[in-house]
């Protein structure tokens, strides 16, 4: 095996590559376009193609495709090979500056809410060249945004790139404002831990439910589960540390830096982080770690379970988005500094983020909407419905004092004025305790943790990047036009913390005290992904989103019409697999162990009337019960379907599907789950909760 350096972004078509492949001048000018965000000249657009293909052909690519993001929430890509038949009978490989530039899927199938009328459907791919280019399975993969040829958004890329532009925009007048002449670019930077399942092949292959919906729609709770937190960062089994170690390979080939990796608290259940980066190439990286993952798996004889809820009972995935602000020279802006200016600038930069997060938490909320997250969020397990932010004792400390103009360190009794006096280190020892907080500031970055397993972090990061420059923008207003730019800058801050501190909560978030206190607030609480989404046309939204050219108003209602789509067929899929899955299996099941025991116990009384045959009788009448029960609930599930399904406006069919479909699939669940553990298990027709949970080595 070759060492990791020479392994580190073998496949990937980085800064290193381009400067040893390209022309000097080419490097150059594409060095420019990818850190002003210009678009490429298409003759420095040849050169680079040119020197991609012979770079990716070498490396055995035959194919390439511009790989996107549609609002499926996975990616895409449409091969297309290098090679191209000359006259003569040869052929030659061929990469234009055209193809790298700009591509035309015939991508008419992917959901887009409406927005695209049939005479555009095609749609066009634009090269994102901050990322990287790649490859992945023979194929050079160029990152790219996806728009309609109106312009209009019709994929998660596209809005998050605009969200970064204004972010630096408006992160750049700030810097400008503290005497910064140097930074020409802000980025934000992610870190993305992903949680994931991960189960025995042959065990999946038995479960319809998991080969449809990627979680168990039925299920009995297993002697064991996950109380005696004996695999919480445990030792690995010898196949899952096999697959991690190829894992993270695969990773580093492509430039993925997979730092750790260990078990988290449900059996089976796993986490990997990786080191952060600049939000755009995170995105892509978490949408490639989630594909390999799941390839990978696959090489072990193993299915890595991505679902935010596989396993009812059992704790859910969820993926914590680490979140901050930096400049071009690596200045982390949400770190307090060492001196009083920097501190100045921290403290507005924290402001931004607090007023963000409280004006718009309907937002953060949508941002992590979905069936399956719907499983966790508010489920004592995972941080509840109700956005908040924890800032740790020390800040809350500091914040107090800015706020009432009191002295803020008790020890030496010197007056908090922003701007003279150094604040404390907040190391994150001391501000990271809190693991209940769906927003936490842990030291130099926010932590969001309501985000779901198998999201795209593409949503959350356009809303945290829009929310804090809308803010920030307001801020800048106020301070250029400020005739005393430090009393301007101390009333600004200590206005924002007197006004939002609601938002603002140290507590366990788990707690019931917590939902009382909350609404006491005026907080929002958003229970289900149909509570939420309705807020995402709300006016103040709508505005802020145009106002800063993040969506059209009709890019935003397409989102929404596309996001209450996919609920309702979520739902809809799930059902019709419980009724698949009952009818085929269950029923079947239960009727040939009926049969088993009857004559059992028919052949007992032949050969003596007295033998006791009460053990058939008593399993026999309530497995009978039980099974005309479960036929019952199978027809009102139908039922609540059919009707779900006569609605024909998109917000009340999705609430027919909370309100009525959900509850009859709890409630059929309910009864098969009570049948599981009566039948007898070589009756059963799918491998129970304790053998997908306990059973790889
Ligand atoms: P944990 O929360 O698991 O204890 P860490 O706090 O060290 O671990 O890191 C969690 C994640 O946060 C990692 O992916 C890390 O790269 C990321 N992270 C660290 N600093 C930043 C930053 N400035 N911006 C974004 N992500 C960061
Ligand atoms: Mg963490």
């Amino acid at each position: 095996m070759s060492s990791m350096s020479e392994i580190f972004g073998s496949l990937v078509f980085n800064e290193h590559v381009m400067k040893e492949r390209l022309p000097a001048e080419t490097y150059a000018a594409l060095k420019r376009t990818i850190e002003q965000g210009r678009s490429l000249d298409l003759n420095i657009a040849n050169v680079v193609a040119n020197a991609m293909k012979d770079w990716a052909v070498e490396k055995g690519a035959t194919h390439f495709t511009h790989w996107f993001q549609p609002m499926t929430g996975i990616t895409a890509e449409k091969h297309e090979g290098f090679l191209c038949p000359q006259k003569d009978g040869t052929a030659i490989m061929r990469f234009s500056g055209k193809e790298l530039i700009r591509g035309e899927p015939d991508a008419s199938s992917f959901p887009s809410g409406g927005l695209r009328a049939t005479f555009e459907a095609r749609g066009y791919t634009a090269w994102d060249a901050t990322s990287f280019a790649f490859i992945k399975d023979k194929t050079l993969c160029i990152p790219t945004a996806f728009c309609s040829y109106g312009g209009e958004a019709l994929d998660k890329k596209t809005p998050l790139l605009r969200s970064m532009e204004l972010l630096n925009r408006q992160a750049l007048r700030i810097l400008r404002l503290f005497g910064d002449t140097q930074t020409v670019r802000v980025n934000t930077t992610v870190g993305p831990e992903q949680e994931y399942f991960l189960v025995d092949r042959a065990l999946y292959e038995k479960r319809r439910d998991l080969i449809y919906c990627g979680r168990t729609l039925f299920g009995a709770k297993p002697p064991k589960g996950q109380e005696l937190d004996d695999h919480y960062f445990g030792s690995l089994k010898d196949r899952v540390s096999a697959f991690m170690h190829d894992l993270d390979e695969e990773l580093w080939k492509l430039g993925i830096f997979a730092k750790t990796e260990h078990n988290e608290v449900a059996p089976a259940q796993h986490e990997l982080a990786p080191i952060f980066t600049t939000t755009n190439i995170a995105t892509d990286h978490n949408q490639l770690t989630m594909e390999l993952m799941r390839k990978v798996a696959g090489r072990h004889g193993l299915v890595c379970l991505l679902h935010e809820k596989p396993f009812a009972g059992v704790n859910g995935s969820g993926k914590h988005n680490n979140w901050s602000i930096s400049t071009d020279s690596g200045v982390n802006l949400l770190e307090p500094g060492d001196s009083p200016r920097e501190n100045a600038q921290f403290l507005l930069f924290l402001a931004a983020v607090i007023k963000g997060v409280d004006e718009y938490q309907d937002l953060l909320r949508i941002s992590v909407a979905s069936a399956g997250n719907d499983h966790r969020l508010g489920a004592n397990e995972a941080p509840p419905a109700i956005v908040s932010m924890f800032v740790g004792d020390d800040l809350l400390e500091v914040l107090r004092a800015i706020e009432t103009g009191s002295d803020y360190d008790r020890r030496d009794k010197i007056e908090m004025r922003i701007g003279v006096h150094t604040l404390p280190r907040f190391t994150r020892d001391t501000t990271d305790r809190n693991r209940t907080s769906p927003f936490a500031f842990t030291g130099n970055k926010f932590e969001f943790r309501m985000v779901g397993s198998s999201q795209s972090i593409a949503d959350c990061n356009t809303m945290l990047n829009t929310i804090v420059a809308e803010e920030l923008s307001g801020f800048a207003d106020q301070l250029e036009g400020a005739a005393d730019f430090e009393t301007a800058l101390n009333d600004l801050i200590r206005d924002t913390i007197i006004a939002h501190k609601r938002i603002i909560f140290n507590g366990n978030n788990y707690s019931e005290e917590w939902v009382a206190e909350a609404q006491k607030r005026g907080l929002l609480n958003l229970r289900s992904t149909v509570d939420a989404l309705g807020y995402l046309i709300k006016e103040k939204n709508i505005t802020l989103f145009t106002k800063n050219k993040i969506f059209t108003e009709s890019e935003l209602h397409s989102r929404y019409e596309i996001l209450l789509e996919k609920y309702c067929k979520t739902l809809n899929i799930e059902s019709l697999t419980m009724l698949e899955m009952i009818k085929k299996e269950i029923l079947p099941s239960c009727l040939k162990y009926q049969k088993a025991l009857a004559e059992t116990a028919l052949e007992k009384k032949q050969i003596s009337a007295a033998l006791n045959c009460s053990v058939e009788e008593k399993l026999l009448t309530d497995i009978s019960s039980l099974t005309s029960s479960l036929c019952e609930r199978a027809a009102q599930l139908e039922g609540a379907l059919l009707s779900a399904k006569g609605l024909s406006d998109s917000p009340s069919q999705a609430a027919a599907f909370r309100d009525m479909v959900f509850p009859s699939m709890q409630e059929a669940r309910a009864v098969a789950d009570e049948l599981e553990v009566l039948v007898a298990k070589e009756y059963w027709p799918y491998p129970g909760y304790g053998e997908l949970l306990f059973s790889v080595e």
